[in-house]
């Protein structure tokens, strides 16, 4: 089929599904049709076309869109169109793939159910009643659905991984700086990384090549050389030594999650992985720390929504009330709460009680990754200690929905490779996924692992 004739069956597909879904915050049609067409007349004219040529992707609506609006499923950027493209999306669009379209988030990223967007809630396409968790659940509902073949998410606490996990679909946190985050909306500086959900694989670690590399205009970019990930996509584990994390094995896990990833784990032993437990004992103190840090990060990142240059401006007498009259409308609930966390963490007379005990706590959760990977290679864990939850069973209580970061925060903390492969389902038939961890840019083991597991 040509290009054209694919991309039509994907918006078709959307049309019929997203009064259900809602994935999308923004269907973009007439530009995936146009792109589309460029590509069938490159086939026609005998031109070698690339792997990502002509793909439907989705974008999680935080990435900037030259001309298309990025709203981060916030008010207060309703009405904003980037003048500019990001790097990841410039990438994908030079290599020809077909945007379809920008995915429902939590507001800012901050959430993990899709509840906090501003504009309406996604479903999860296993069961509706229930949440594609989050923050990328759009992107991770998008894929599952079949509404587009991979999408791009960001991962600050878990927003990648938890998703694809409660999605059944693949999903990758690349190692802090391996993919420029030019163009992505900030959230929580130290911890943001920008990285693929696919239903294979294989799709991800060719949408990972795709979207990886060195970019002047991140100064947190790495300088590193891109392998081509697929190269390291065997179907044998012999000599790779995996870890066990014992302690996310713990209270507060679903048994049947459990139960499935340690089956997962087994099945990693016939494929000649040799399977040991580990300790990560201050891998529990990773949520604490993380909602000191990220919300901190996040009050100073938010500042810029001023009414004066981005978004909607609610007019006043003063720029004072300006500003707060404006931020009072634009920005939800959990926005504010983080705003107000972040800001209180950081003031003089806290700074040392809690931001810069939270770093120190950070720095110990390092060690124990380091302590643990002179050992392994690869580290397995659940991705989420729940299948998907019922929409609004969270809403009212943010401490249980922060508590669902335990597993997926400590990854971020460290700047390391975390992915979520689907391994599984409950009683229910909800989707379970585990959790590899690797080393800084040890993402070939992730992909060995997990291509040899599918
Ligand atoms: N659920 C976490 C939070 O609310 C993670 C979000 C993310 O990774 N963007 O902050």
């Amino acid at each position: 089929r040509s290009a054209t004739e694919i991309t039509t069956e994907v918006l078709e597909r959307i049309e019929v599904l997203e009064p259900k879904l809602h994935s999308f915050l923004r269907v973009t049609a007439e530009q995936a049709l146009e792109t589309a067409k460029k590509v069938d007349a490159k086939i026609a004219a005998g031109e070698e076309i690339g792997l990502l040529e002509g793909i439907p992707v989705g974008i999680k609506d935080n990435m900037c869109t030259q001309g298309i609006p990025t709203t981060c499923a916030s008010r207060i950027l309703e009405n904003f169109i980037p003048p500019y493209e990001s790097t990841v999306t410039q990438k994908l669009k030079d290599a020809g793939a077909v945007m379809v379209g920008k995915t429902n988030l939590d507001e800012f990223a901050m959430g993990g159910s899709t509840e906090n967007s501003a504009y309406y809630r996604t479903a999860n396409p296993w069961d509706l009643e229930r949440v594609p968790g989050g923050s990328s659940g759009g992107s991770a509902a998008a894929v599952a659905a079949e509404e587009c073949v991979v999408a791009l998410g960001s991962d600050t606490g878990g927003s990648i991984r938890q998703p694809a996990s409660l999605c059944g679909v693949v999903g990758l946190k690349p190692t802090y700086g391996l993919v420029s985050r030019f163009g992505l909306v900030a959230f929580a500086s130290s911890l943001d990384q920008i990285g693929p959900f696919a239903r294979t694989v294989e799709d991800a670690a060719i949408l990972l090549g795709a979207i990886a590399g060195y970019d002047p205009k991140d100064s947190t970019s790495l300088k590193v050389e891109i392998p081509n990930y697929t190269q390291f996509l065997k179907p044998d584990l012999s000599g790779l030594k995996i870890g066990v994390i014992q302690e996310t094995f713990g209270e507060g896990l679903d048994p049947t999650v459990a139960e499935t990833v340690n089956n997962a784990i087994e099945q990693l032993k016939t494929l000649g992985a040799e399977i040991v437990e580990v300790s990560c004992p201050r891998f529990r103190y990773g949520v604490s720390a993380y909602y000191i840090i990220a919300p901190s990060e996040a009050s100073a990142n938010l500042a810029r929504y001023d009414a004066v240059r981005y978004g909607i401006r609610e007019n006043s007498d003063t720029l004072l009330s300006m500003y707060t009259k404006t931020r009072a409308i634009g920005f939800g609930k959990e926005v504010k709460r983080r705003i107000m966390l972040g800001t209180y963490a950081l003031s003089a007379g806290y700074y040392d009680a809690y931001y810069l005990k939270a770093q120190k706590v950070r720095t110990l959760i390092k060690q124990d990754f380091e302590t643990a990977f002179e050992r392994v290679d690869v580290l397995i864990c659940p991705t989420s200690p729940t299948t998907a939850f019922k929409a609004g069973e969270k809403t009212e209580d943010p401490l249980s929905m922060y508590l669902l970061d335990l597993m997926t925060i400590p990854v971020n903390l460290a700047g390391l490779p975390g992915m979520s492969v689907p391994c599984g389902f409950d009683a229910q038939g909800l989707p379970i996924g585990m959790q590899l961890i690797g080393n800084v840019l040890r993402e070939d083991l992730l992909f060995q692992v997990a291509y040899a597991y599918e």
